[in-house]
């Protein structure tokens, strides 16, 4: 099967004629390809995004509303095939892409276009002498680019505010998962998006993705990936003058109290280290558990983590199904190999899994649990971003907070206690983004959500969006 660039309203190939394999994981085969786009291709692309603009930007936000209402309504109704595709694409559990990635795809195209319908500007009085008031105006042509994770659920959180502000976008998903973002563009086509308004460019990043970082007309830049990824962009886009949002990577801290309820916190670590095969930036892979309630803690987390059951993605059992690449697997275990050397002991995980038949070749690994380690190396410091998980305890709440901020990435945190005193102190405390109390990815979409430290630069959700994809000019009245 081939995937097609959208662009200009139309699915082409890349200018070149080169085409990427694309692998679904599960059976570590390559089942599609896509186009090997480069800078012609952006071209195009930017070229269509300008021509569409002003009819986007000038239309009204009561007619953006309706079609991107239309589009999330699509994909309501293809939710299937879209979990189904994620699955093949990304070697997820179906259960997962079923109930987590595309019923939040749609739920994000859909938040967004209401959002805009209520989304208002300031003013300032100046008694007896000037008003001011402040104009949100949409940037113009913007670059989204997502990572493999959450393929579709990242790509319409990008994508939806800033089409909703009135922008045009030039947005690449990852090589690795194109697949739903492809199917996305031909509902874009049947919810009557007009030609232009979104551009999907498919290939590599050092190719693809910097053609749209370093084109003159992408004024603002959208990122979710890996820090050295952010840390290259923003070396590109800062000298442009580009606003630039970057959601990049994590190392994020449990902090397990004595006092808390030991039960809940075991159930919601098992998804918090595994969901997604723990390919999810907001996965907690550092677990720091109070002495009083390690081992109990430990050995129940390693009892349940082997009873899941790794495999074949689309059976509806399957709670972890194939990491995404097979290079991506080989970095996973060479950690658990590192974590070995650096003197941790392997409780459960830290091998490959053959569901057999068909799935033979894909790549599976069993959730993983290691404990024993100094806090300072690298298996705690560094982000592995797979099913592996690392144990440590603690004595007193100064030397919680003081490890949980001992990475150099600031994304999220969980905090487990009945102390409410103690929860509060340390949210405030914690370097992080985000801080769950007694829970884990309980999402709002209104909230402010990104990282500090290494874990990125400014805001994505709910206004905060619709701020960064608007730029701010304020007018000034004298009476
Ligand atoms: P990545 O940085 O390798 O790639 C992300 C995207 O950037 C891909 O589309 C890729 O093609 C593109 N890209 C690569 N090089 C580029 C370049 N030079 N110019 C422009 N684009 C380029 O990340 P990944 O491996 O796809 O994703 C995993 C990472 O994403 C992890 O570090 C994870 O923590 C992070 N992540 C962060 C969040 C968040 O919200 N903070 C969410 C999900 C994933």
């Amino acid at each position: 099967m081939d995937i097609l660039n959208y662009i200009d309203g139309e699915l082409v190939p890349a200018e070149s004629g080169s085409w990427l394999d694309n692998y679904d994981p599960s059976i570590g085969k390559v089942y599609s390809r896509i186009p090997d786009s480069g800078p012609a291709d952006v071209e195009k692309a930017v070229s269509a995004a300008k021509k569409a603009f002003p009819g986007w930007s000038t239309c009204g936000i009561q007619e953006r509303y309706r079609i991107l209402n239309r589009i999330a309504d699509l994909i309501g109704a293809n939710q299937r095939e879209l979990a189904e595709a994620e699955s093949r694409d990304s070697g997820k559990a179906i259960r997962t892409s079923s109930s987590v990635d595309i019923p939040r795809a749609e739920a994000n195209i859909r938040f967004f276009a209401t959002a805009i319908l209520h989304f208002g500007s300031e003013s300032h009085h100046m008694e007896g002498e000037a008003i001011n008031y402040t104009l949100r105006q949409p940037i113009g042509v913007v670059g989204c680019i997502s990572p493999w994770n959450l393929p579709l659920y990242l790509f319409t959180w990008k994508i939806a505010p800033a089409l909703a502000a009135g922008n045009c976008v030039v947005a690449k998903p990852s090589e690795l998962t194109p697949m739903t973002a492809f199917l996305f563009s031909r509902l874009c086509q049947e919810a009557g998006l007009p030609p232009g308004v979104l551009n999907i460019v498919h290939g590599l990043g050092p190719k693809a993705g910097q053609a749209i970082v370093e084109h003159p007309d992408t004024k603002a830049i959208s990122f979710t990936g890996g820090t050295a990824t952010g840390k290259h962009l923003a070396a590109t886009a800062a000298p442009m003058f580009k606003k630039l949002s970057l959601e990049l990577g994590g190392k994020n801290p449990n902090l397990v109290f004595a006092d808390c309820d030991l039960d809940k916190a075991i159930a919601t670590t098992v998804h918090s280290s595994f969901g997604n095969n723990g390919q999810i930036c907001l996965c907690g892979s550092r677990i720091y558990i109070q002495r009083p309630v390690y081992e109990q803690f430990r050995d129940e987390l390693v009892r349940r983590a082997e009873k899941l059951t790794v495999g074949n993605p689309f059976d509806e059992k399957t709670k972890l199904g194939a990491l995404v690449s097979k290079q991506h697997r080989e970095k996973v275990l060479s950690y658990v190999q590192l974590a070995r050397e650096e003197g941790g002991t392997v409780l459960t995980g830290g091998e490959t899994v053959n569901p057999g038949g068909e799935f033979s070749e894909g790549y599976y690994m069993r959730p993983t649990v290691i404990e024993g380690l100094p806090n300072s190396c690298r298996t705690n410091q560094e982000e592995i971003f797979g099913p592996v998980v690392t144990l440590q305890p603690f004595d007193t709440e100064e030397e919680a907070l003081e490890l949980a901020n001992s990475v150099k990435y600031g994304l999220s945190s969980t905090i487990w206690t009945n102390d409410i005193h103690r929860a509060t102190r340390l949210a405030e405390k914690i370097e992080a983004g985000i801080v769950w109390i007694n829970c884990w990815m309980v999402r709002d979409l209104r909230t402010p959500f990104g990282g500090i430290k290494n874990s990125g630069v400014g805001r994505e959700g709910g206004f905060e969006a619709l701020r960064f994809f608007t730029e701010p000019k304020n007018v000034c009245i004298k009476y």
